[in-house]
C-alpha cells in the first residue's frame, strides 16, 4: 500500500526533530507535527532558557568578588523584566533556526495537535495523513501533585514567563530542575526556600556532591527544608501564599514553584486506537528498538521515561531513523556513563557510577577527594569550595566515576566522560600531565585515597 509518508513524527521537540531530519537525509518521505513550540522542551521551556536564567544569577556572585580584584562598582541592579524579554527573542531566533533546519532538510512541517487514529493515520487540522511508521516524540509534562490549593502552584512552564521577580520562593522537590531553579532564585535576589520530602536532594547522585552542594547552598544562605512536605496552599486577601506543611509548620510565600517530576505528553494522542502499550509508570513502553507494542509505531525521549535528557532524545532519535532508513549504520543507544550537570549554583558535573552504585555492584572501591577554595576566589571574600571525587576499581584499576561540584563542572565532566568511555584506569589519569592553572587538574593529581 503506497501511504503520503514513510514517516510521521508526533513533536518537533530534541527526539523528533534529530529522527525527522536524519530520515528525510536518508531519503524518507517524513512529515512532522507540532502542536506548540518547535524545538520542544529544551528549547522553550528546559535546558536552553534555563541555562540564560542561571548565567543571569551568576552574575550577583560575580559583582561580589569583583572587588577583590580592584573594581569598584556602584550598587548593581536587576531587572527581571529585561531578562525575560531578551531570553525570549532568543528561543524566537532558535525556533526559526529549528523552522530552517526541518523544511530545509525536505520535512513537511504541520503545525497543530496531531491525534493517531489507526496505526497508520495521524488527524492533524482536520486532515488525515497515512504513514508506514508513526514515531510518538511527545515528550513530558510537569507534574504536580494534587493537593489542596495545587492551582496557586506553578511549575516550570510557568516559571519561564513571569512578569515579576517574586519576592519570597518556595521550590518544591530535590531533583534536577528544583535545584536549578532554586539557585537561579536565590542568585537573582529572590528569598529562597527548598523544600524536599526526603532526607537529603538529589537522590541517586553520589552522597559526597548532594552533602557538598547542601553546604554550599547553605553558606550561600538558601533555605534549605528536608523531611519537609507541604499540605495545603492557600491565597490570602494580599495575594500571597499560606503554605501548611504536613507537621504543621506554615509558610508564607509570593510564589509556589513545584518540580516534582514529569509525566509523559499523551493526552488526546489516540492512543487508544493502537495497540501501544504503557509501563507501570504510565510511560510508552518500547523495546531495545523503541518499537512499541504496535509494529507500525516507535516512541523515544522523554515519553518513554528512560533517561530524561536532551542529548539521549538526540542519540535515540539518531538510532530510530538509522534503523528504519540506513539499517547498515545502526549503531543501539549505550545508556552506559551518560554524563550530566545539574546546573545549580555551583554546578554538579558527574559521570559513570556514584560510590554507593559501585559498593552495591560489588566492587572494591578506592575513592579519591579532594576539597578546595578555586583560585577565583583567594582574592575574595567567598568561602566557597570544589569538591571533585574519582570513585576507582581497586581490583582493575579501572575509573567507574567522577563527580563534581564547582564552578564549570559540566564543562569539565564533559571531556572526562570520554576518557570513562575508552575505559580509562586511574593510571591513565595519573600519567596524564595537568593543565595549569586550572580547576580540572586536580583530576588527574588526586594521590592519596580517602582514608588510604
Ligand atoms: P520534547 O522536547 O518535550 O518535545 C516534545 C514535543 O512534542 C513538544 O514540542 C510538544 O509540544 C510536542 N507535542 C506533544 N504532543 C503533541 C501532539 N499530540 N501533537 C503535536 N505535537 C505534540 N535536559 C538536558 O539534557 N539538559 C538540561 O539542562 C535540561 N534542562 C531542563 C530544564 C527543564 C526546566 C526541563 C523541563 C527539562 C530539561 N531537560 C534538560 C530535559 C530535556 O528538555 C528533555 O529531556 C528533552 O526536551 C526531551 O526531548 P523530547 O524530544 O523527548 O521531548
Ligand atoms: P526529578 O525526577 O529529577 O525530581 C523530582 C523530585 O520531586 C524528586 O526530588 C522527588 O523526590 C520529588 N517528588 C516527586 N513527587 C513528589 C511529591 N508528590 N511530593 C513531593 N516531592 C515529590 O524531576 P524534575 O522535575 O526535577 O526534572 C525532570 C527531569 O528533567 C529530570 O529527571 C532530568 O532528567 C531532566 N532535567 C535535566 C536537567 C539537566 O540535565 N541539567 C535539568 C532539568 C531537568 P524523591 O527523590 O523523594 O522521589
Amino acid at each position: 500500500m503506497a501511504y503520503d509518508f514513510d514517516l510521521y513524527v508526533i513533536g518537533a521537540g530534541s527526539g523528533g526533530v534529530r529522527a525527522a531530519r536524519f530520515a528525510a537525509g536518508f531519503g524518507a518521505k517524513v512529515a512532522v507535527a507540532e502542536s506548540r513550540y518547535l524545538g520542544g522542551t529544551c528549547v522553550n521551556v528546559g535546558c536552553v532558557p534555563k541555562k540564560l536564567l542561571v548565567y543571569g544569577a551568576h552574575f550577583a556572585e560575580d559583582f561580589e568578588q569583583a572587588s577583590g580584584f580592584g573594581w569598584s562598582l556602584d550598587e548593581a541592579q536587576f531587572d527581571w523584566a529585561t531578562l525575560i524579554a531578551n531570553k525570549d527573542r532568543e528561543i524566537n531566533r532558535l525556533n526559526g533556526i529549528y523552522r530552517n533546519l526541518l523544511v530545509n532538510s525536505g520535512v513537511t512541517l504541520h503545525e497543530g495537535h496531531a491525534k493517531i487514529v489507526d496505526p497508520h493515520t495521524v488527524e492533524i487540522n482536520g486532515e488525515r495523513h497515512s504513514a508506514k511508521n508513526i514515531l510518538i516524540a511527545t515528550g513530558g509534562w510537569p507534574q504536580i501533585p494534587e493537593i489542596p490549593g495545587h492551582e496557586h502552584a506553578i511549575s516550570s512552564n510557568q516559571a519561564f514567563f513571569l512578569k515579576e521577580l517574586p519576592k519570597r520562593v518556595l521550590v518544591v522537590g530535590g531533583g534536577y530542575i528544583a535545584v536549578e531553579f532554586a539557585g537561579i532564585f536565590h542568585g537573582l535576589g529572590a528569598q529562597t526556600t527548598l523544600l524536599y520530602r526526603g532526607e537529603l536532594f538529589l537522590r541517586g547522585f553520589d552522597g559526597s556532591v548532594r552533602k557538598h552542594l547542601q553546604e554550599e547552598l547553605t553558606k550561600r544562605g538558601m533555605d534549605l527544608q528536608f523531611n519537609a512536605d507541604i499540605e495545603r496552599i492557600d491565597k490570602q486577601a494580599d495575594g500571597s501564599l499560606k503554605v501548611t506543611l504536613k507537621d504543621g509548620r506554615q509558610l508564607e510565600a509570593d510564589c509556589v514553584f513545584y518540580a516534582t517530576g514529569r509525566r509523559p505528553m499523551l493526552d488526546n494522542l489516540g492512543l487508544e486506537n493502537t495497540g501501544v502499550r504503557l509501563d507501570k509508570k504510565g510511560f510508552v513502553e518500547v523495546d531495545d528498538l523503541y518499537q512499541t507494542a504496535e509494529p507500525s509505531i516507535l516512541a523515544l525521549g522523554d515519553v518513554i521515561g528512560r533517561v530524561q535528557l536532551t542529548p539521549v532524545a538526540l542519540a535515540e532519535g539518531m538510532a530510530v531513523a538509522r534503523r528504519l532508513f540506513k539499517p547498515e549504520q545502526y549503531r543501539p543507544v549505550d545508556y552506559k556513563m551518560i554524563p550530566t550537570a545539574v546546573f545549580s549554583l555551583p554546578n554538579i558535573g558527574t559521570v559513570g557510577l556514584t560510590e554507593e552504585e559501585a559498593r552495591d555492584a560489588g566492587h572494591e572501591v578506592q575513592i579519591f577527594e579532594s576539597r578546595f577554595r578555586p583560585m577565583k576566589l583567594t582574592l575574595t571574600e567567598c568561602q566557597e569550595r570544589t569538591l571533585m571525587k574519582l570513585v576507582v576499581d581497586a581490583r582493575t584499576d579501572k575509573v567507574l566515576g567522577c563527580h563534581m561540584v564547582g564552578p564549570e563542572a559540566g564543562e569539565i565532566v564533559q571531556g572526562l566522560a570520554i576518557a570513562l568511555k575508552a575505559g580509562a584506569t586511574k593510571r591513565h589519569f595519573d600519567e596524564t600531565i595537568g593543565v595549569h592553572p586550572t580547576a580540572a587538574e586536580e583530576f588527574v593529581t588526586l594521590r592519596t585515597p580517602v582514608g588510604g
